[in-house]
């Protein structure tokens, strides 16, 4: 078939089962396989295990560093910090500030007990001078002390160079062959499988570099191979799909398969002609079905153009709930197109950001084990179903764990198999050493190749790997574990009970909203299935008559409601957050077509409605209990809480259900009848929001909905003599309208929530690292067409890495598609309306005059509605960004020099335009994080991530300034501001005496 035959994207099919199944119900399952005689596993590992603990590793192995600073000290902290991020600073200022930094919050005096007492005592001795001679963050050191800083700098640069070096064979892959056929020369049977290490690709150049990288590997490697080497006897290379391609994600399937197939294509064709192994790496667990619909479709052409070629390989990680189903796949795969596959078996390196995506979209269950020992068990059932299928398929065990070793050795001796062990290079020596006396088995080194700056994010996740707890390799190292310990049968299961699932990250008191995989195709098509049937209703607009008549009827209403007890009107709003949940698609859908949102968005939306909903229902309980106060005998003294009157609640646009829904929900629960008034554009969201909650409990005479202008039924709503409370979120200049139009009412003093838009800032210091920050500000700036109020409008870099920054922002915007919202690749749809859509064209005309275009989305040609570019532009002064711009519009500034020399500089000047909503710092120095969130005048600081998405309870959002006036939405202190107070004091003395005192009681 000609190299250029394109790939047909096939019909998308789930071939595995969910990816939130019950662990227990899983594991159960595991536990129904043939035991093992695990007896004879411990022997046999044993004697690898003392001699390994007899010749400990040297001072400068990982395990030895580990052991002497461990990640749960500060110390072991600081150096994986530093280790992540010191080799990749431009500048011998912020370098010596992020040393300082790190060094300054640890203590490394040796702590005796250390295997190489001389050493430690030596090493811990430096890293204390450094610590003293390094200066504090925004002090001025002296000659000396900079002389001595820097020294100390570069010496912790070289030490980081040589720990990196001990897990990378060579910086190219010339010296990596050259360092692995040195190492052949005391084992001529040792093969290697080369990794060209970096970051995933986040711009279509990235991933020509390392489709190159891996093409001149390919061409390297086989140059080396003796001609009639079969693919297990040869070295052979390993890739990773996200390097290949900016947009690795199941959502971008269509394209993934016409442009990253086609491009891996030619590495696997390559491979072929040259007889080797082609494993390709696993990666997150959302990205395993795509992966596998790839692998088929090269499983498939292997089998027409190179059906003798045995070397075509896939890792599989065994923590993932669903590996028992995936080995059985590949080995179907390779039974239907008659491949002999080569399959590495690991158990996962990405285990605590499984844990963290799948809690933070509160999802149903993990897609990985949660107990160690599950990961285990499971290896060792995926490691059954390999040998089962050999020859068809060749097992490769990767794994440094003596026990898993022995078993799988067990496990292969009984059935005659073929197959080899893997190693990381750098990690598991001792082990495979002591294996290898005992056992000719056949070993692979996974062998990474890279520069240093390349290697930081993998020396971390092995940092990680190796300082966990729970690790082996770890518990390995450290002679306090016993032997049984350290290798106690995975099917002996004890009682670690794992981790709560998602829904209870906030204990009992309030359920997390349960939230959708949207890579799981059998919850994603309902979603949009009923969002393409949705129909938008027409919501009649309220004349002046039947605002009047609302109030009339809430003002009336309003007592009955305050009277119900709390408990009362907390449970309608826990109705309410179930029966949500239970109409998820439906709102979903309708937030699709009213609000135009990308369906994450509007998933997202429900649950934060859920969340408000829940939330204050809790703190009404909580804080609208009467609250006993101190006093002299004989009296009783209280105070109350309790509803204002009749809350005008008026929510904007963007978040049409979970403002809207958060506004009324604090309102009501305080004893308020409440007049509701959504934004003009979306009032049919909250209209169904309305009616919903009626069917769980609130009186329609304490929520009216008044749909209409806001400039006649929200202006008419304010100004009512009955008003007793205005809750606004929108633009500054309405909310000063309407503090206005209260302040010149007569009557009562009518207090205002205003929540309002921001010019929000992103801080970028050369400790940064460019992948991080270009995600974030991807998401921050451009996530929701930009519409947020805490979206990114100015981002801030330091001068030393701007170019690079922009120059991966640019390449990263070339990516991001712009589209239809009920398309799930749609990164972003249309604003919200051609009103919007024109104000924002004017501004970005302007922008185009007088500042330097960064980079623009490209729209797809004949792309109908109100769709704008996203944008970037560099100004030259941050006065320029005059007021917020509610679209996909980014500001760059650098800072560095001259007036905005320094961070504190920077963070005066955001805070001289007088907003204070966001702030997105992005540093590796912990200090200065602090010290620029101190400084900056605003209510929400997100150091190292996105600066969008606040959660409620977690990140209590709202600003101050031009921002709004407070208390926080979601935060302990927002019911307050809707509730009156009232103390009652008893003189319980009056009817008769002192009976409590005469009694004895205080
Ligand atoms: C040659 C080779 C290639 C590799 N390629 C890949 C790859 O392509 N993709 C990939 O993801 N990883 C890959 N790895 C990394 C591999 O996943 C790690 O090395 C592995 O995690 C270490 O396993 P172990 O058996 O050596 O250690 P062990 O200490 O026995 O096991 C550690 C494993 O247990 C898991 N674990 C820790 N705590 C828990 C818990 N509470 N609940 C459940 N599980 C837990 C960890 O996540 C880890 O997976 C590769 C490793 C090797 C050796």
């Amino acid at each position: 078939m000609a190299a250029d035959t394109p790939f047909p994207t096939p019909p998308e099919r789930m071939r595995l089962p969910r990816p939130d199944r019950p662990e227990a119900d899983v594991v159960q399952a595991l536990l129904r396989q043939p035991a093992l005689r695990w007896d004879a596993v411990r022997q046999a590992a044993t004697p690898w295990v003392q001699a390994v603990r007899e010749h400990p590793a040297p001072f400068w192995a990982m395990e030895s560093l580990l052991k002497e600073y461990p990640l749960s000290r500060p110390e072991g902290l600081a150096l994986m910090r530093l280790a992540e991020a010191l080799l990749r600073v431009p500048d011998v200022e912020t370098a010596m500030a992020l040393a300082a930094d790190q060094l300054g919050r640890a203590r490394f005096d040796a702590g005796g007990g250390s295997a190489h007492p001389l050493l430690a005592g030596l090493s811990a001795r430096v890293l204390e001078l450094g610590r003293r001679l390094l200066p504090a963050e925004g002090s001025a050191p002296g000659l000396l002390q900079r002389l001595g800083a820097q020294t100390v700098v570069a010496a912790a640069v070289r030490a980081l160079q040589l720990l990196g070096r001990q897990f990378v064979l060579g910086r190219h892959i010339d010296e990596a062959l050259h360092e692995a056929q040195a190492q052949r020369a005391g084992q001529p049977a040792l093969r290697f499988s080369f990794d060209m290490l970096g970051e995933g690709a986040r711009t279509g150049r990235d991933a020509e570099r390392y489709l190159a990288a891996y093409h001149h590997a390919i061409e390297r490697i086989a140059r080396e191979q003796p001609a009639d080497a079969a693919p297990e006897q040869a070295d052979g290379i390993s890739i990773k799909l996200s390097a290949l391609h900016p947009r690795y994600e199941p959502a971008q399937r269509q394209r993934l398969f016409a442009e990253l197939l086609p491009r891996l294509w030619t590495l696997v064709e390559r491979a072929a002609r040259a007889n080797m192994n082609l494993t390709i790496d696993a990666e997150e667990s959302e990205r395993l079905e795509l992966s596998l619909d790839l692998f088929e479709a090269l499983a498939a052409r292997v089998a027409q153009d190179w059906p003798q070629w045995q070397g075509l390989g896939l890792a599989v990680q065994a923590y993932q709930t669903r590996s028992l189903e995936v080995v059985q796949e590949v080995a179907r795969l390779a039974a239907a197109y008659r491949l002999r596959l080569m399959v590495r078996l690991v158990k996962g390196a990405y285990w605590d950001g499984e844990i963290k995506r799948a809690q933070e979209l509160g999802l149903a269950g993990y897609p990985v084990y949660t107990r160690k020992q599950h990961t285990d068990l499971a290896y060792l059932a995926c490691a059954r179903v390999l040998l089962d299928h050999a020859p068809q398929v060749f097992p490769q065990f990767a794994t440094h764990n003596a026990g898993t070793i022995a078993a799988v050795l067990q496990m292969a001796r009984e059935r005659g198999a073929a197959f080899e062990m893997q190693r990381l290079h750098g990690m598991g020596e001792g082990i495979y050493r002591e294996v290898l006396k005992r056992e000719p088995v056949a070993l692979r080194v996974y062998a990474p190749v890279g520069e240093h700056r390349d290697l930081l994010a993998y020396l971390v996740r092995r940092l990680l790997e190796n300082g966990a707890n729970s690790s082996f390799v770890h518990q390995l190292a450290d002679a306090r574990v016993p032997l049984d310990a350290l290798l106690v049968s995975p099917f002996n299961l004890q009682g670690d009970p794992g981790l709560p699932l998602p829904a209870a990250l906030y204990g009992p008191a309030r359920p997390n909203s349960a939230g959708v995989d949207l890579a799981c195709l059998a919850d994603r098509e309902p979603l949009y299935t009923t969002a393409r049937d949705t129909a938008v209703p027409t919501v009649p607009e309220a004349d002046a008559a039947a605002v009047d008549a609302a109030m009339q009827r809430l003002h009336a209403g309003f007592a009955l409601w305050d009277a119900t007890p709390v408990a009362g009107r907390a449970a309608a709003l826990r109705r309410a957050a179930e029966a949500l949940e239970a109409r998820r698609a439906e709102f979903c859908g309708l937030l699709v077509r009213e609000a135009r949102k990308v369906m994450a968005d509007a998933v997202a939306e429900v649950r934060e409605a859920v969340d408000f909903l829940r939330y204050y229902a809790a703190e009404a309980e909580q804080r609208f209990a009467p609250l006993a106060l101190p006093g002299p005998t004989g009296e009783s003294n209280e105070l109350r809480l309790r509803g204002r009157g009749v809350f005008v609640c008026i929510s904007p646009w963007n978040f049409p259900l979970a403002i809207f829904t958060g506004q009324v929900a604090a309102a009501l629960v305080a004893g308020n009848s409440v007049a509701a008034k959504p934004a003009e554009q979306t009032p049919a969201v909250a209209q169904r929001m309305v009616a919903l909650l009626h069917g769980c409990g609130v009186p329609e005479d304490a929520l009216q909905l008044l749909h209409g202008p806001g400039e006649t039924v929200g202006a008419a709503l304010v100004r009512d003599a009955r008003c007793a409370g205005v809750a606004f979120t929108g633009s500054t200049e309405v909310a000063k309208a309407i503090q206005r139009s209260l302040a010149d009412k007569d009557g009562p003093i009518v207090p205002l929530i205003a929540e309002t838009g921001g010019i929000n800032a992103m801080l970028v210091d050369s400790t940064a690292l460019p992948e991080q920050v270009v995600d974030a500000v991807i998401q921050s700036a451009f996530r929701s067409a930009g519409q947020r109020c805490s979206a990114l409008r100015l981002l801030c870099l330091h001068v030393h890495i701007a170019d690079a920054v922009l120059q991966m922002l640019a390449g990263a915007m070339q990516e991001l598609v712009v589209g239809d919202p009920l398309q799930w690749s749609t990164d972003v749809g249309p604003v919200i309306d051609a009103q919007a859509h024109a104000a924002l064209a004017r501004h970005v005309a302007r922008l185009d005059a007088q500042a330097r275009l960064v980079a623009r989305t490209p729209l797809p040609a004949g792309l109908a509605g109100d769709h704008l570019a996203p944008v970037a532009y560099e100004v030259r002064d941050i006065a320029e960004v005059r007021e917020e711009v509610f679209g996909p519009v980014l500001h760059v500034v650098r800072w560095g020099s001259g007036e905005l020399a320094t961070p504190e500089a920077v963070i005066d000047r955001v805070n001289a335009l007088g907003y204070g909503l966001t702030l997105g710092v992005q540093t590796r120095i912990d200090g200065r994080a602090l010290q620029v969130a101190q400084r900056a005048r605003v209510g929400n600081v997100y150091v190292n991530r996105n600066m969008i998405g606040a959660v409620v309870g977690v990140q209590p959002f709202g600003g101050e300034g031009l921002s709004g006036t407070g208390p926080k939405a979601g935060g302990p202190h927002y019911l307050l501001r809707f509730a009156s107070e009232q103390t009652l004091t008893i003189n319980t003395a009056a009817a008769g005496g002192n009976a409590a005192l005469l009694a004895g009681g205080r």
